[in-house]
Parts: C-alpha cells; structure tokens; sequence
C-alpha cells in the first residue's frame, strides 16, 4: 500500500517535470534547462515502472538500458549540426517501434502464449485489446513514415512526389484494410490465426505510413515531422491504455498534443493547411534556376567597408549556414561587429534550415547569446529600420515571390523582409535556388549585393576585415 502511495506521489513529480519541462521549451532562453526537466521527468517515469514490476530480472533491462543508450549515443556523438533533421525523424520511428513492439509483446504472451481457446478482446478486455491495436497501428505508421521522411530529409529519396497515386485516399484504403484485420485478429479464437493477422496489421500499418509520406514533397517535411512526433505521443498513449499504465498515458498525449501544436505551427509559418501538406501539393526541390536580371556582387573587402559604418545590422541565417558549419564564424563577425558598436541581432524565420528551431540550434552550438535572437513575427517590421542585412545562406525564407506572385509554390508563405532595409548583403556560393527551387528577386534588388562564396570562408574573411581595420 504504501509503495503504491509512493509512486502515485513519484508519478505526479514526474508528470508535473514534464509539464514544466514542455513550458520552458517554448522559449529559446529556458529550453535548455526544460529539456534537462523532461529528461529528469523520463529517468524517474523509468524508476517508478522498475518499482511497480518490483522484483523481476533486471539483467535484459540493463542490457536493454546499455544497447538501447549506447545505440542514442552512437548516433548523436558522430552527427553534424547539419544533419539533426534526420536525426529528430529517426528518433520519431523509434519512439514509434517501440510503443509497437511492446504493444505486440503484451499481445503475444497475453494471447498467444496464454493461449485457452479464448478470443483476444475476451483474455484482455475489448477496451486494452482496441487500443492495442491502436498502438500497433499507429507506431508502425510512425516508423514507415519516418524511416521515409529521413530518407527524404537526407537526399537519398527524391522530395518531388513523381507517383500517381493521391497518398491520403490511397492511405485511407489501407488504414481501412489495417484496422478491420486488426479488429478480426482480437474476435478470433485461433490464437496463431489472430497472430498471422496482427503480423498483417504490422505490414499494412508499414505499408499506410509509405503511401503517406512518399507523394510529401521535401519542402514540406518540417509538417511532415512534426506531425510523425505528434504520432509517436499517441502510439505511446494508446500504448499505455493497454498496459494500464497511467504515466505512459500522459507522457505520450503531452508529446502528442505538443507535436500537434508544433504541426500547427509549421503549417501557419509556411502558410498551407494540413490537408494540404497532405495530399502533396508541393513538390519543392526542383532545380529551376531562373533568368536573372542585374545581379551586383562585391568582395568581402569592399562589404565590410559598408559594415564598418553600420550602425545596426540584422544577421538572417538559413540552410546554407548550417551546412557550411559557418554558426562559429558567424557569432565572430556578430562580436566583431558589436565592438565597433553596432546593435546586432539575429532573424530566425520558423522555417529556416531543415528542421523545426534548425537555426536556434546551430546557434546554440557557437553559444550566440538568446539575447540576440528575434523571431520573424518580433523583427520583421524593423528591416525597414537597419542599415545592412546579411543574409548567410537564407534563400526561400527572404524570397519576395512569398508575397508578389500568386502562382508561386511559396506564395502566402511568410517572409522576412530584409529587401527593406538600406543594404542586404547576401552570403551564398551562386544563383542557385533553394529548396523550393525557385528563382530569388531579392537578388535583382537595387539595394542587394550579392557575396558569392562558401558561408563560412565569406563570414572569416569580413570579420577578418573589420578586426584588421579595428
Ligand atoms: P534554402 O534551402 O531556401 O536556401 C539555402 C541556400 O543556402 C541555397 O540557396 C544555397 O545556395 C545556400 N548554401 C548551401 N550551402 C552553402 C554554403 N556552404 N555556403 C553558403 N551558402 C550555401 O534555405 P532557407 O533556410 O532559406 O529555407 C528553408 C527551406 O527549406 C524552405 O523552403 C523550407 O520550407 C524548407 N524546409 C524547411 C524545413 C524546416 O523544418 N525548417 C524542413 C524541410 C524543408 P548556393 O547553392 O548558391 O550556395
């Protein structure tokens, strides 16, 4: 009795970690110490589920702790700032699997193992056996549509669906076909025929997060991710109903109603419904290069003259940042900048980069101070404001086509508006488009100068500049 009392009092100090814990990840200055919070809420969620089982063999959990650990640790240690997208999927198909297959373990020794003749829905109650199958299907659609969107995010799939089949009403087909086998293997009484069926329902739950995620265009993977995380949350919760198990329940509809916020979020930023995103109505990643007008480029020599005698400067990072690991040279420059005393501040469009909060992360790795960051919504009226932009490896999130042109794949889209300000230095290595594949104006700007060259070789060279003639 009293050790029920204990982890109900251990449960709600774990779920109470996790609430606050998810609080402070809204904001960029407290997200550290609220993942630290989530994490401490995990370990003790862990410590609680080892005092309920009580005593059992606790070899296969070390084991499971060290492989499972170790496999975490493997994968981050070796990964670049550049590739947390991918990273952040696989981490989605993971917590996926793992609802699905504890789901399955439940099933096979309460039925298959147990087996006395009795239908599933019969030995477990029809309410554990429905959400066990709910479990099963989510998570595997989780993992289907995750292992896909990584690949996505990586380059080795295409991001232009090129398909003919409509991914949701295809999607919905199999769903159908998933769900009513799932529901037939728990009224069978054959347990090895309900086996075969819920090996059906694994394979066709696989089979709707494919069909899903393929005709997803790259450019909108952001939604695509956060809506697999928001699913992970759900596999987990349904996993808990069919465990029985409280905290399971509320950990995984705090991650599933976060990852829906954040679904929400990603839609509004690029301004396209779900449904939308959905049924692929952007490709994105196509290669258009566009006719350029006047286009005019300087050397980091002359752009740093113009630096010297700014007095405010707004820093637009993007993908190209990231991808030139250039976050160190440019927190360099943003220093070098405010010793000559400029006020320098960071726009971070929500989209930028591959991944949700990609820039504040990269950021965070060269130790920019949160002082200096502004969202799009808290900056994008004081571009009119400054004197110099630079836009380092931006391209899709600073393209005016979002707002001028109707007919484009971004139109709608929200953008920063750095084509107001005075003078917009743009730090990239051409002409060539972004992810949506889509040609720039901003670069024809009279007000535009273009710095071909890589991210960071371009930022050492103009805070080298600036240091030289200090
Ligand atoms: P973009 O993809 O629009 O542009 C990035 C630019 O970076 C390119 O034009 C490229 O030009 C330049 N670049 C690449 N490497 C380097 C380098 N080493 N040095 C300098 N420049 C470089 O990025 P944005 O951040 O502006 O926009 C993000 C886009 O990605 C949006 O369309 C968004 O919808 C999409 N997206 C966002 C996700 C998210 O969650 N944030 C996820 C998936 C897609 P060049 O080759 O000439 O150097």
């Amino acid at each position: 009795m009293i050790a029920t009392e204990v982890t109900a009092v251990l449960a709600l100090g774990s779920i109470a970690l996790f609430v606050i814990g998810l609080k402070r990840l809204s904001r960029v200055r407290t997200a550290r110490s609220g993942n630290a919070l989530m994490a401490a809420g995990m370990l003790l969620a862990i410590l609680i589920t080892l005092l309920e089982i009580g005593l059992v063999d606790y070899r296969w959990i070390a084991g499971g702790l060290l492989i499972g650990g170790g496999i975490g640790y493997a994968i981050v240690a070796r990964a670049q700032a550049t590739q947390m997208p991918e990273i952040v999927a696989r981490f989605n198909g993971f917590g996926g699997a793992s609802s699905a297959l504890v789901a399955l373990s439940l099933f096979w020794a309460e039925v298959v193992e147990a087996a006395g003749g009795a239908t599933a829905a019969a030995t477990l109650g029809a309410a554990s056996a429905g959400t066990l199958v709910l479990s099963v299907l989510i998570g595997a659609v989780t993992l289907s549509g995750s292992v896909l969107a990584e690949l996505k995010l990586r380059g080795t799939l295409s991001g232009t669906p090129r398909i003919p089949i409509r991914g949701p009403l295809m999607g919905l087909l199999v769903l159908g076909g998933a769900a009513l086998g799932g529901v037939a293997a728990f009224a069978i009484e054959d347990a090895f025929v309900a086996a075969g069926l819920v090996i059906g329902l694994v394979v066709a739950s696989a089979l709707v997060g494919i069909v899903l995620v393929v005709p997803i265009g790259g450019a909108d993977m952001p939604v695509v991710i956060s809506l697999l995380n928001s699913l992970s949350g759900l596999a987990a919760a349904a996993t808990g109903f069919a465990l029985g198990n409280e905290l399971l329940i509320i950990a995984g509809t705090i991650v599933g109603a976060a990852g829906l916020i954040l679904t929400q979020i990603m839609c509004v930023a690029m301004n396209r419904s779900l449904v939308n995103v959905l049924i692929g109505g952007f490709s994105g990643g196509a290669a258009e290069h566009g006719e350029y007008g006047h286009v005019v480029s300087a050397d980091p020599e002359s752009a740093a003259m113009v630096l010297e005698a700014a007095q405010t400067v707004i820093i637009v990072p993007g993908y190209g940042l990231a991808a030139a690991r250039a976050q160190n040279a440019v927190h360099e420059l943003a220093k070098a900048l405010e010793r000559q005393g400029s006020q320098v501040r960071f726009a971070i469009h929500p989209v930028a980069g591959r991944m949700p909060g990609h820039m504040n992360v990269v950021l965070a790795e060269a130790e920019v101070p949160y002082e200096m960051l502004r969202e799009m919504s808290e900056i994008n009226q004081d571009f009119a404001e400054t004197d110099v932009v630079v836009v380092v490896g931006a391209n899709d999130v600073v393209n005016p086509a979002a707002r001028t042109e109707p007919g484009s794949p971004i139109a709608g889209m929200p953008i920063l508006d750095v084509g107001n300000a005075r003078r917009v230095f743009v730090i990239k290595r051409s002409l060539s488009p972004g992810y949506a594949g889509i040609k720039n104006s901003l670069f024809e700007q009279e007000n535009t100068v273009m710095l071909y060259g890589d991210a960071k070789v371009v930022l050492d060279q103009l805070a080298g500049e600036l240091a030289a003639n200090a």
